[in-house]
């Protein structure tokens, strides 16, 4: 964190220990800040661009180096503003380059990111929440008791960190360059499948996900930005139109018996209400699919028969599959399918005209893989706990 003394005052990325975050205001509430502040009415619109350029498209940490805004406003906005992103606890970098962050927040929560890096493009898997108000059986996101919503400025804070730590500012380099891809941009997609539902969060969610596609800021598409739902119906539609970012629906059951079970907000909006809801999704096209999530666990949803059925069900709808190889974790009540069966099940599909429908897990030695999300950090305050003092 660079720091310098400007008419007086101290400049510092962290800002006062009561700034507020810069990071996740909408330009519409950045131009109330600075109004706030007593920026004449005929600046703001241009004050609010330099500001979110410095923000977003440079990544810059510090107020001092914004040498294009007067340094009286500089050190007012130093004074009441933080440009903090959340604090690294630990990174792990997998044998296969996948990267997880555990961040601790201002409040102490912590939650995870990963970036899993390919060889043309790079995925960032961000958090919508600290834990899961729901309860799937397979995820063990789920198992977690303490949850709150992630503010805006959480959610966009964990694409800025990334950026930082992976060199993907204009002019950066990764002080950790292992398994970062040679592209141009090292995150061109972000997928909302962390921790977390994020149509519980909705309004944060939303103003994370307009920052993060401004065009003149972090520039991630919509078509590359990916909401993953466990089937909260009634936002759907809300979603589209208010976000219209791509969308993932966790489905693992085709039958409404089973999806209770493993989903059980499916109790809530079953099967029927689910696909009526994505067959309305705005702008669907064979160009624009929904993406729907099939975690493959033995013995219980992966018979050619569910294959079959899943093939049905979604016959209508412009559609890709997922296969997801369950990921364990501690404690948890399934196990993998076999690789035979997944091939069988992935056949099956394929036929009916899905490509590639298996994800090959990643970061699975780093438990950075879906689902696994939190493992290591609850386990080490149980250890902790059960430490003798
Ligand atoms: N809450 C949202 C997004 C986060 S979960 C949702 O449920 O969609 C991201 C994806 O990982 C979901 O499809 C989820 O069902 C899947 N998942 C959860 N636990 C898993 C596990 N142990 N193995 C494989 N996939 C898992
Ligand atoms: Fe929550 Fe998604 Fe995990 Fe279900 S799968 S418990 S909705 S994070």
């Amino acid at each position: 964190m660079h720091a310098t003394s400007l008419m007086g005052r101290e400049i510092s990325a962290g800002g006062s220990l009561d700034a507020e975050p810069l990071i996740g205001l909408t330009r519409a509430a950045l131009a109330a800040q600075l109004r706030s502040l007593g920026v004449p009415e005929r600046q703001i619109r241009m004050r609010a661009n330099q500001l979110w350029s410095w923000l977003y498209v440079r990544g810059e940490t510090s107020f001092a180096a914004m040498t294009d805004i007067a340094k009286d406003l500089r050190a007012e906005f130093a004074a009441r503003f933080t440009l903090a992103r959340p604090k690294i606890v630990t990174e792990q970098v997998s044998i296969d380059g996948t990267r997880k962050w555990l961040l601790r927040l201002d409040d102490g929560r912590e939650i995870e990111t990963v970036y899993i890096p390919e060889q043309d493009r790079g995925t960032l898997c961000i958090s919508s929440q600290v834990g899961c108000t729901l309860t799937c059986s397979f995820c063990h996101t789920g198992t977690q008791r303490l949850v709150r919503n992630l503010t805006a400025g959480e959610i966009v804070g964990q694409i800025m960190l990334a950026r930082d730590r992976l060199g993907d500012w204009p002019g950066a380099t990764a002080e950790d360059p292992r398994g970062i891809p040679d592209t141009d941009r090292k995150i061109t997609n972000v997928v909302l499948m962390g921790m977390g539902e994020p149509l519980y969060n909705f309004d944060n969610v939303r103003d994370a996900c307009l920052i993060a596609a401004d065009g003149e800021g972090l520039s991630i598409s919509k078509r590359r930005i990916t909401l993953s739902t466990s089937g909260v119906v009634p936002e759907i539609p809300r979603w589209g139109a208010e976000a219209g970012t791509m969308l993932a629906i966790s489905l693992h059951g085709v039958r409404d018996e089973l999806r209770d079970q493993l989903v059980p907000i499916n109790k809530k909006w079953p099967l029927k209400d689910l696909l009526a809801a994505c067959r309305a999704y705005p702008g669907l096209s064979n160009a624009k699919r929904i993406t729907f999530e099939y975690v493959m666990l033995k013995g219980v949803n992966d018979s050619i028969a569910d294959a079959k059925a899943l093939v049905r069900l979604l016959a209508k709808i412009p559609a890709k599959i997922n296969l997801i190889p369950f990921n364990p974790w501690p404690g948890a009540p399934y196990e993998c399918s076999d690789w035979e069966q997944i091939e069988k099940f992935a056949e099956v599909v394929n036929r009916a005209g899905y490509a590639s429908p298996v994800r090959s897990p990643r970061g699975r030695d780093i438990m950075a893989a879906c689902g696994q999300l939190k493992s290591a950090s609850v386990k080490q305050r149980a250890s902790a706990r059960a430490a003798p003092v």
